[in-house]
Protein backbone atom coordinates (compact mmCIF):
# COMPACT_ATOMS: atom_id res chain seq x y z
CA UNK A 1 0.00 0.00 0.00
CA UNK A 2 1.07 3.41 -0.24
CA UNK A 3 0.99 6.83 0.70
CA UNK A 4 -0.55 8.86 -2.05
CA UNK A 5 0.92 12.60 -2.97
CA UNK A 6 -1.57 15.01 -1.93
CA UNK A 7 -3.10 18.10 -3.97
CA UNK A 8 -2.73 21.76 -2.23
CA UNK A 9 -4.76 24.63 -3.04
CA UNK A 10 -4.80 25.79 -5.93
CA UNK A 11 -4.86 22.46 -7.85
CA UNK A 12 -7.66 22.36 -10.27
CA UNK A 13 -8.80 18.85 -9.27
CA UNK A 14 -9.53 20.40 -6.20
CA UNK A 15 -12.17 22.90 -7.95
CA UNK A 16 -13.86 19.95 -10.39
CA UNK A 17 -16.64 18.57 -9.77
CA UNK A 18 -16.07 15.00 -9.44
CA UNK A 19 -17.53 12.03 -11.59
CA UNK A 20 -19.69 9.08 -9.81
CA UNK A 21 -18.52 5.75 -9.61
CA UNK A 22 -20.40 3.19 -11.84
CA UNK A 23 -19.32 0.69 -10.53
CA UNK A 24 -17.07 -0.76 -7.34
CA UNK A 25 -14.60 -2.95 -9.03
CA UNK A 26 -11.37 -4.88 -8.13
CA UNK A 27 -9.34 -1.75 -8.67
CA UNK A 28 -11.46 -0.10 -5.83
CA UNK A 29 -10.07 -1.93 -2.68
CA UNK A 30 -6.26 -0.74 -3.12
CA UNK A 31 -7.33 2.42 -3.91
CA UNK A 32 -9.41 2.57 -1.11
CA UNK A 33 -6.57 1.45 0.97
CA UNK A 34 -4.00 3.91 -0.04
CA UNK A 35 -6.84 6.42 0.16
CA UNK A 36 -6.61 5.06 4.22
CA UNK A 37 -2.64 4.95 4.03
CA UNK A 38 -2.64 8.83 3.29
CA UNK A 39 -5.51 10.09 5.77
CA UNK A 40 -3.47 8.13 8.38
CA UNK A 41 -0.14 9.54 7.55
CA UNK A 42 -0.98 12.87 7.31
CA UNK A 43 -3.46 12.60 10.75
CA UNK A 44 -6.36 13.89 8.90
CA UNK A 45 -9.57 12.42 9.77
CA UNK A 46 -11.14 12.57 6.61
CA UNK A 47 -10.12 12.71 2.54
CA UNK A 48 -11.56 12.80 -0.51
CA UNK A 49 -10.76 11.50 -3.82
CA UNK A 50 -9.39 14.55 -5.42
CA UNK A 51 -7.22 15.47 -2.66
CA UNK A 52 -5.14 12.76 -3.88
CA UNK A 53 -5.54 13.54 -7.91
CA UNK A 54 -8.53 10.92 -8.69
CA UNK A 55 -11.82 12.73 -9.50
CA UNK A 56 -14.55 10.33 -8.30
CA UNK A 57 -16.83 10.65 -5.66
CA UNK A 58 -15.26 8.34 -3.15
CA UNK A 59 -13.59 9.56 0.80
CA UNK A 60 -12.35 8.31 3.70
CA UNK A 61 -12.96 8.95 7.43
CA UNK A 62 -11.43 7.88 10.56
CA UNK A 63 -12.93 9.81 12.83
CA UNK A 64 -12.24 9.72 16.34
CA UNK A 65 -15.56 9.46 18.45
CA UNK A 66 -14.55 8.64 22.06
CA UNK A 67 -11.18 7.97 23.68
CA UNK A 68 -9.98 5.23 21.85
CA UNK A 69 -12.51 4.72 19.17
CA UNK A 70 -12.49 6.04 15.86
CA UNK A 71 -15.14 5.46 12.83
CA UNK A 72 -13.39 4.18 9.90
CA UNK A 73 -15.32 4.46 7.11
CA UNK A 74 -15.93 4.30 3.25
CA UNK A 75 -18.32 6.08 1.26
CA UNK A 76 -18.85 5.71 -2.50
CA UNK A 77 -21.28 8.35 -4.06
CA UNK A 78 -22.32 9.75 -1.17
CA UNK A 79 -25.45 11.80 -0.99
CA UNK A 80 -27.23 13.98 2.11
CA UNK A 81 -30.53 13.14 2.23
CA UNK A 82 -31.75 14.87 5.42
CA UNK A 83 -29.92 17.96 6.90
CA UNK A 84 -30.76 19.72 10.42
CA UNK A 85 -30.04 21.68 12.95
CA UNK A 86 -26.70 24.06 12.82
CA UNK A 87 -23.99 24.22 14.64
CA UNK A 88 -20.29 26.41 14.18
CA UNK A 89 -16.84 24.10 14.77
CA UNK A 90 -13.45 24.26 13.78
CA UNK A 91 -11.84 22.60 10.60
CA UNK A 92 -8.79 22.48 8.42
CA UNK A 93 -7.66 20.87 5.70
CA UNK A 94 -4.90 18.30 4.46
CA UNK A 95 -5.26 20.26 0.91
CA UNK A 96 -5.51 24.09 2.50
CA UNK A 97 -1.99 23.03 5.26
CA UNK A 98 -2.00 25.31 8.36
CA UNK A 99 -5.64 27.19 7.79
CA UNK A 100 -7.93 26.47 10.44
CA UNK A 101 -11.29 28.25 10.82
CA UNK A 102 -14.73 28.08 12.38
CA UNK A 103 -17.39 27.03 9.98
CA UNK A 104 -21.46 26.47 10.29
CA UNK A 105 -22.60 22.73 8.95
CA UNK A 106 -25.53 21.05 9.68
CA UNK A 107 -25.62 19.49 12.98
CA UNK A 108 -27.66 15.81 12.35
CA UNK A 109 -27.81 14.56 8.67
CA UNK A 110 -28.80 11.49 6.95
CA UNK A 111 -26.90 10.04 4.37
CA UNK A 112 -27.07 7.36 1.12
CA UNK A 113 -24.04 5.68 -0.48
CA UNK A 114 -22.08 2.60 -1.31
CA UNK A 115 -19.64 0.89 1.11
CA UNK A 116 -15.88 -0.41 -0.39
CA UNK A 117 -17.83 -3.53 -1.28
CA UNK A 118 -20.61 -1.40 -3.22
CA UNK A 119 -23.49 -2.88 -0.72
CA UNK A 120 -26.16 0.74 -0.08
CA UNK A 121 -25.70 2.07 3.09
CA UNK A 122 -27.95 4.40 4.68
CA UNK A 123 -27.14 5.74 8.26
CA UNK A 124 -27.53 9.17 10.48
CA UNK A 125 -24.50 10.94 11.72
CA UNK A 126 -24.22 13.96 14.14
CA UNK A 127 -21.75 16.51 15.59
CA UNK A 128 -17.98 15.99 14.78
CA UNK A 129 -18.91 12.54 12.33
CA UNK A 130 -21.83 14.45 10.62
CA UNK A 131 -18.77 17.55 10.14
CA UNK A 132 -16.02 15.49 8.38
CA UNK A 133 -18.65 14.09 5.93
CA UNK A 134 -19.83 17.92 4.84
CA UNK A 135 -16.58 18.86 4.44
CA UNK A 136 -15.31 15.52 2.57
CA UNK A 137 -18.16 15.96 0.33
CA UNK A 138 -17.42 19.32 -0.30
CA UNK A 139 -14.42 18.02 -1.90
CA UNK A 140 -16.36 16.00 -4.23
CA UNK A 141 -18.05 19.19 -5.62
CA UNK A 142 -14.88 21.50 -6.02
CA UNK A 143 -15.86 22.71 -2.99
CA UNK A 144 -13.18 23.51 0.11
CA UNK A 145 -14.11 25.02 3.65
CA UNK A 146 -12.33 28.17 3.33
CA UNK A 147 -15.44 29.03 0.63
CA UNK A 148 -17.93 28.91 3.21
CA UNK A 149 -15.47 31.10 5.39
CA UNK A 150 -16.56 35.36 5.18
CA UNK A 151 -14.72 36.64 2.11
CA UNK A 152 -12.86 38.83 3.72
CA UNK A 153 -11.52 36.40 6.40
CA UNK A 154 -11.14 33.92 3.44
CA UNK A 155 -9.03 36.76 2.00
CA UNK A 156 -7.20 37.14 4.94
CA UNK A 157 -6.24 33.75 5.45
CA UNK A 158 -5.23 32.37 1.94
CA UNK A 159 -3.45 35.68 1.34
CA UNK A 160 0.10 33.32 1.64
CA UNK A 161 -1.75 31.00 -0.91
CA UNK A 162 -2.90 33.11 -3.26
CA UNK A 163 0.72 34.78 -3.02
CA UNK A 164 2.46 32.02 -4.33
CA UNK A 165 -0.23 31.33 -6.85
CA UNK A 166 0.37 34.68 -8.18
CA UNK A 167 4.14 33.57 -8.59
ZN1 LIG B 1 -10.50 18.96 3.22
Amino acid sequence: MAVLPLRIYGDPVLRAKAKPLLEVTDATKPFVLDMFDTMLAEDGVGLAAPQVGASQRLLVLAVPVKRHKRIDMTLINPEVVRAEGWEVGEEGCLSVPGIYDEVKRASSITVKALDETGKPVEFDAEGYLARAIQHELDHLNGVLFVDRLDPKRRKRLLAQYDEKLRL
